[in-house]
């Protein structure tokens, strides 16, 4: 599932496998329908999207319990 976060009037939508952000829920849902797929990204889909601000090293998601 797309993770969907709202920005005032507008909301985006993060892939929840890779954290990348895009404004269009489209490239989100391709984004993490690849991710799932593959396990890597695709270029081409994250061109249209950000990359995730909060995060420092890529795939670390288990931040905060230590
Ligand atoms: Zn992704």
């Amino acid at each position: 599932m797309v993770t969907v976060t709202r920005l005032g009037e507008r909301e985006q939508y993060a892939c929840e496998i890779c954290g990348y952000q895009y404004t269009d829920r489209n490239w989100a849902e391709q984004c993490e329908a690849w991710c799932r797929a593959n396990s890597s990204c695709n270029l081409e889909i994250i061109a249209h999207g950000a990359p995730p601000a909060a995060r420092t090293d890529a795939g670390d998601q288990s931040v905060g319990s230590v």
